[in-house]
């Protein structure tokens, strides 16, 4: 059995709050919101991290970057928007696969780190 979290509720065996899905990739709130708008999106497909995105994966990822737009039009982020994706322990990653935050509808800290 796949233990890895994302895998699970891409799966649909742990239960999210879905934003947008295609047959590459899922998008759900973050259970968590850092903002008033926090959407997570992952790959379909299990990749731990930006670490591991190879020519191999790099289209998918690609595709990844052409719904984010569509996410932040759909849920109103007129003003911007923030996407980061945490790499590793020192990043703060606690969940092992490929995912992208989206984080918008207020100012957002200027601080990057
Ligand atoms: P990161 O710290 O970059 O690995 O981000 C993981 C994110 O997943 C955090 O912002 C968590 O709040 C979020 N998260 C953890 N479990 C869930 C869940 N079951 N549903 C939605 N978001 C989750
Ligand atoms: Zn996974």
């Amino acid at each position: 059995m796949n233990d890895c979290l994302f895998c699970r509720i891409v799966a649909g065996d742990i239960p999210s709050a879905k934003v947008y899905e295609d047959e590459l990739c899922y998008a759900f709130r973050d259970i968590n919101p850092q903002a008033p708008v926090h959407v997570l999106v992952v790959p379909k497909e299990h990749i731990p991290s930006c670490a591991q995105v190879t020519a191999d994966n790099a289209a998918l990822v690609a595709h990844i970057f052409t719904v984010i737009p569509q996410i932040a039009q759909a849920e109103g982020l007129t003003g911007g928007w923030r996407v980061v994706s945490n790499v590793g322990a020192d990043a703060g990653q606690t969940v092992p696969h490929l995912h992208f935050h989206i984080l918008g509808g207020r100012r957002l800290d200027d601080k990057m780190a």
